[in-house]
């Protein structure tokens, strides 16, 4: 860290302008909770219409290694964060010469490659999906029946499901590899799930660390598809989740927000998948069902202030709302607002695409069965009217 870093006040005080990498939904919701405490945002994107960008206070319109753009953020705000994980490491390096970064670049960069990424998640300890690294053709040739079928992942630059083929047989792999590139890849061993977890937790910049309730996640296509909270899961089987979350930051010394995703197997075995370092997705709930959001979290921890209490208000379940059920114009909302325990949260994408992630809800309720059943209802009803247009 350099003086003028160590020199900085541990706590910026509302008022401040906070910096923020990439303008996506993650970054809207973060800017929405840092105003709502008196925190002015910054938003680096280079989008013309981001959904971050939209709310923020200023808004630097540059790509993420744009020199002049990132200068603009370094000289205005008193400490910078990131919602996109592949924001450049370098970047980060670059502004932590001026202001206060959280996470650190080195942080990120462990989560921005998948190789290096489950050989940490190795060294931490936690059982990680059987895999081999792909770094060409010939890795290909191989040690890699057991891993069949499997799934080949580029290291970088994935995100929902993106930059991933599945294989079933050796054959296909060569192709496989060729069509992501030819850039380094793991092969993962397809593994039957019997269920999907994740623990977003929080580390201050005193190293205080605290996690919120562990999610049950349901994908689809590789997309989150929804969140259930708590997990229907043994309470064993959930504090096994959290302790390795919170061990992840504490090994990666991190500062923010982190998310780590579990496969559970049949066997109730517990194996990491991957590291967000950011808020993520399942934690969409913590908006409506807990007493601190993940993204006021974001800012606290990010100011040097104390952490929030995670405690969760009650049963919650997030539904993701994807651009698929645009077929027919926009949605009827009614749907969702009839339910009177619903939180409807739109990101302001002003083109609906299919699989992009236009919004999400949150339903609460008594019980976590009776959250499912309403939130599922509306689902059905919002994706009935979106299959008219078929
Ligand atoms: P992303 O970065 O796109 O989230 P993930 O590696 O988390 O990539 O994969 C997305 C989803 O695909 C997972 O949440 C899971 O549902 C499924 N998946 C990924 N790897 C495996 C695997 N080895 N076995 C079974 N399902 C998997
Ligand atoms: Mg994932």
């Amino acid at each position: 860290m350099t003086r003028a870093a160590r020199e900085l006040p541990r706590m910026i005080e509302p008022g401040a302008f906070l910096g923020l990498l990439g303008g996506g939904q993650l970054g809207r919701m973060f800017t929405m909770a840092a105003q709502s405490m008196g925190y002015r945002v910054m938003v680096l994107d280079p989008g013309a219409d981001s959904p971050a960008g939209s709310v923020a206070d200023a808004h630097v319109q540059a790509d993420y290694l744009d020199a002049q753009g990132l200068r603009t953020l370094a000289s205005h705000c008193a400490a910078v964060t990131t919602e996109f994980e592949n924001v450049p490491a370098e970047s980060l390096r670059f502004l932590s010469e001026h202001c206060r970064v959280s996470p650190a670049a080195d942080s990120v960069a462990v989560a921005q490659d998948r190789i290096r990424e489950k050989q940490f998640l190795a060294s931490a300890g936690l059982e990680v999906a059987p895999y081999k690294v792909i770094e060409s053709a010939g890795d290909l040739a191989e040690g890699v029946a057991h891993l069949l079928p499997g799934i080949l992942k580029r290291s970088r630059l994935g995100y929902d499901g993106k930059g991933q083929i599945r294989a079933e047989h050796a054959d296909q792999l060569g192709g496989a590899f060729a069509h992501l590139g030819g850039e380094p890849c793991v092969l993962e061993r397809r593994l039957a799930l019997a269920l999907e977890l994740s623990c977003v937790v929080a580390r201050g910049l005193d190293g205080r660390t605290i996690a919120w309730p562990v999610a049950e996640n349901e994908h689809a296509s590789g997309i989150l598809d929804v969140s259930i909270v708590p997990a229907r899961v043994p309470p064993g089987l959930a504090a096994a989740a959290r302790d390795a979350a919170l061990a992840v930051a504490e090994r990666l010394d991190y500062r923010g927000v982190l998310c780590v995703e579990f496969f559970v197997l049949d066997d109730g075995r517990l194996l990491a998948n991957e590291i967000a370092p950011r808020p993520h997705n399942s934690g969409h709930y913590t908006i409506d069902a807990c007493v601190t959001s993940q993204f006021e979290q974001q800012a606290r921890a990010l100011c040097g202030m104390p952490l929030g209490d995670t405690a969760l208000h009650g049963p919650a379940v997030m539904v993701n709302v994807l651009g698929d059920l645009w077929a027919c114009g926009e949605p009827r909302w009614e749907h969702v607002l009839r339910i009177p325990r619903a939180k409807l949260h739109l990101y302001g994408k002003r083109e609906a695409r299919p699989g992009r992630k236009m919004g999400h809800y949150t339903v609460l309720a008594d019980s976590v069965e009776e959250a499912l059943r309403a939130a599922l209802d509306a689902r059905e009803a919002l994706r009935n009217d979106a299959a008219v247009a078929l």
